[in-house]
């Protein structure tokens, strides 16, 4: 038995069964992925135990000079992978690291502009309940009706009309490119700083399998556990040396203490794999495994948002089936496919009920399925819906049997063997 066990069973038990979860489930939640054992190492380590307030070579506690080199190995690997002069990796999260963007940049009453919620933004770009709509005069901007993507001229209206001190592109559910340079333009036409939020297809940029937002925005923030498949964590990125300055003093002292200095040693080592060469592999096969995914869907009669996609998720409209997000996503857990129902532009539905559901491609592939998998899960996912949409009440037949095919399908690609 571990440590953990005997000192408590309770804790140990959690994460074995935790472990089981993931090992025998299909993951597709798009924001999520599934580290090394490196970085599942570095994360657990006896760094947790350092304090390190500052940055490396002026901190303001003694006995860093270890944390130093895991910090400093995070940088350089950061700005080596995405081809930037400056990061921080101290943002615990990447809600973190949008607030500590908004105190460096923007005073409270001023105005920004990012994509609503019901559109595929995130939470943290203007949404009401948060900080980013609470302390900011939040405007937001959508997609178009007729074909789901940003209307680039709404953006330039917008931004005319209400003048933004920050601007955002970047979202949670919107599966296509955006076009970093026309909202460069926005913003400079109005003197905004356009801040991108990569926190999703990060792992894209990393591999060079989508374009990077790096060139055009004056900061880039993500987290680094999605595509990017490191610790959960965030950063912020730059060109720009002195808006860097302004940056590291809002995330210290402005907004957090000490750095997780266990957690930045994994983003160290995470970084470290995503410059390998088999990262760009991984980052092709991801986009291609959510195409493959979606194709199958388009096939079977669920509508796409956008109409597909050109990063690892795609946003599956049930209304042409009669069904909501919550049934199925609810439905398809009952199978070990796991997903989140997720609003679709312009949704009749509340937000905890849904027309859509939004499905990711990283941690699948990372466990190395391919497009025949990708399709048979889709071809297993229309199943069910449609036994779901014929027969509410009782679907409970179907759904056993396909949970008896993703068991056996994931014993076939293990994750964690001998953990
Ligand atoms: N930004 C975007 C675009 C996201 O999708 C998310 C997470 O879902 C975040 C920021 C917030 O990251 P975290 O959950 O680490 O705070």
């Amino acid at each position: 038995t571990t440590p953990l066990a005997q000192a408590d069973p309770a804790i140990a038990g959690a994460i074995a069964k935790e472990l089981e979860r993931q090992q025998s489930q299909i993951e597709l939640i798009a924001s999520e992925n599934i580290t090394s054992l490196a970085v599942l190492e570095a994360q657990g380590s006896v760094l947790t135990n350092k304090y390190a307030e500052g940055y490396p070579g002026k901190r303001y506690y003694q006995g860093c000079e270890f944390v130093d080199i895991a910090e400093s190995l995070a940088i350089e690997r950061a700005c080596q992978l995405f081809n930037c002069s400056f990061a921080n990796v101290q943002p615990h999260s990447g809600a973190q690291a949008n607030s500590a963007v908004m105190l460096a940049l923007v005073k409270p009453g001023e105005t920004i502009l990012g994509m609503s919620l019901d559109a595929g933004g995130h939470l943290t770009h203007g949404a009401k309940p948060s900080l980013s709509g609470k302390w900011f005069h939040a405007v937001q901007y959508g997609v178009r009706r007729a074909d789901g993507l940003i209307d680039y001229d709404e953006v330039e209206s917008l931004a005319k009309e209400h003048k933004p001190k920050l601007i955002i592109a970047g979202g949670s559910a919107y599966s296509r490119q955006i076009d970093f340079a026309r909202f460069r333009a926005i913003a400079d036409k109005v003197g905004a700083y356009l801040m991108v939020d990569m926190a999703h297809f990060a792992g894209l940029v990393a591999g060079g399998v989508h374009p990077s937002p790096l060139p055009h925005a004056h900061v880039v923030t993500t987290t680094t556990h999605k595509t990017l498949r490191g610790p959960r964590g965030g950063m912020i990125l730059s060109q720009d040396a002195e808006l860097g300055k302004k940056i590291n003093s809002a995330v210290f002292p402005g907004l957090q203490g000490g750095p997780l200095m266990h957690v930045i040693a994994a983003k160290a080592v995470a970084f470290g794999e995503a410059l390998q060469p088999g990262f760009k592999r991984y980052a092709q096969a991801v986009i291609d495994n959510a195409r493959a995914l979606g194709a199958k869907l388009q096939g079977a009669g669920f509508d796409l948002v956008a109409g597909g996609t050109d990063t690892h998720l795609v946003l599956v409209d049930l209304r042409p089936k009669g069904l909501t997000g919550k049934a199925a996503d609810e439905s398809l857990e009952r199978c070990g496919i796991t997903c989140n129902k997720n609003g679709v532009p312009f949704d009749p539905e509340k937000p905890f009920i849904t027309s859509g559901i939004r499905l990711g491609s990283p941690a699948c592939t990372t466990r190395g399925f391919s497009t025949a998998e990708f399709e048979l899960v889709g071809d297993w996912i229309s199943e069910v819906l449609d036994g779901l949409a014929r027969k509410a009440d009782d679907n409970q037949a179907l759904e056993s049997d396909i949970r008896r095919r993703v068991r056996d399908l994931c014993d076939r690609f293990p994750i964690y063997p001998g953990l």
